[in-house]
């Protein structure tokens, strides 16, 4: 694809050439014609691709800033929230309801493990003043999705809001928010959606809409509903990053000539060739049940003899590969290859020789 990098961090992701053209585009008026022509066709194209027959809103803001506009407009301090965490993105998403004052249970799972839809049943049946349900649909730091479609059946039936962080799988992996029970389904643009950060994408269900009415959590920037009657306008309330949006159009055209069954089936493709190859590699992948191993990002655990962060640095430097590593507690003890968006298998052969070749080479890690 002649770039000179191979970024295979799980995002921001490589950009096509026609989009970075496209992102310098000159500035316009964004309370002009133009610009409404650009958001009308960008909302369209949201729509479809989130599943959904009312808008999607576009908000300036990186995918956590969408996580947090999610929560403060549906939800009022002091509610009861259940949230799902399988890692580090589960946690970012508690910790926001947590400092607008919910009071959020955790179903926390080890790192590595997807939830399952019959404890959250449990925790919802134990507990019936639970107004809504936090759930990261693939989790990015251990590069494992999680069963979305059947807990949207199981919060449906009980009533909570089901609230999704699905910034790293809208556009990627099938997630049709009405069709599974949805009620908030948020986006970012640097994941699957091949245009730079900036832009990060909502949609709310009636239900959720009718919650934002009560909810009292503060929001002024991030308030929806002044969203939601800008886009009538075919407009945003505050300045939009309009380069982003300029991407965004030109990448749907892309996306739209793919189609979504084809874009799903290159990224299920290409996740198998690496969960494969990683194993043929004798690596361990760090989902613990390759039902669960995301089509997006995979996760791969380094030998216990290896010097990951040292591996890492010489693909960086020697070869231009630049892997995700571990966050937090899973520094130095994985590795994560980004296969979302703009790719093709090629990228993450090459990717991979490289590790694997370093691997051969780099002396082990003393052990102690
Ligand atoms: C990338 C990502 C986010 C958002 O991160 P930002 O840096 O704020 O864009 C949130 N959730 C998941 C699952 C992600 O992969």
């Amino acid at each position: 694809m002649g770039r000179a990098v191979n970024l295979r961090i799980p995002g921001p992701t490589p950009c096509p050439d026609d989009v970075l053209e496209a992102v310098g585009g000159p500035m316009m008026n964004h309370r002009g014609p133009e610009f409404a022509d650009i958001i009308k066709r960008v909302t369209e194209g949201l729509n479809w691709v989130f599943g959904v027959s009312t808008d999607v809103l576009t908000i300036t803001a990186s995918g956590t800033g969408g996580l947090e506009a999610a929560v403060v407009n549906t939800l009022s301090p002091g509610d009861r929230v259940l949230a799902v965490s399988i890692g580090v993105f589960g946690n970012r998403l508690a910790s926001i309801a947590e400092t607008y004052g919910a009071e959020v249970e955790r179903y926390e799972l080890e790192w590595g493990a997807a939830a399952d839809p019959d404890e959250v049943a449990r925790r919802l049946d134990a507990d019936p003043s639970i107004k809504a349900v936090l759930v990261t649909h693939n989790e990015t730091s251990t590069g494992v999705t999680n069963p979305l479609e059947a807990i949207g059946a199981v919060v449906r039936e009980r009533g909570p809001l089901l609230i999704v962080d699905g910034v790293s799988s809208v556009s990627s992996i099938p997630c049709p928010a009405e069709r599974w029970g949805v009620d908030v389904l948020v986006s970012g643009s640097q994941k699957g959606w091949m245009v730079p950060p900036g832009l990060a994408f909502l949609w709310l269900s009636e239900r959720a809409w009718e919650a934002c009415e009560t909810a009292t959590m503060p929001r002024f920037y991030f308030d929806l509903s002044r969203a939601r009657s800008s886009l009538e306008s075919a407009q945003t309330p505050w300045t939009p990053a309009l380069s982003i949006f300029y991407g965004l159009d030109k990448a749907f055209e892309s996306i739209r000539a793919e189609g979504l069954e084809g874009i799903y089936s290159r990224h299920h493709a290409v996740a198998q060739y690496t969960r494969d190859r990683v194993r043929a590699m004798g690596l361990e992948l760090f989902a613990q049940d390759e039902r669960f191993a995301s089509d997006t990002v995979t996760a791969v655990r380094w030998p216990d003899d290896a010097d990951g962060l040292a591996i890492a640095k010489r693909a960086r430097e020697e070869f231009g590969v630049v892997l995700g590593g571990g966050q937090q507690s899973l520094r130095g003890k994985i590795f994560r290859v980004g296969h979302l968006g703009y790719f093709t298998q090629e990228d993450i052969a090459a990717a991979l020789d490289v590790v694997e070749r370093l691997l051969a080479e780099t002396p082990a890690r003393a052990t102690v």
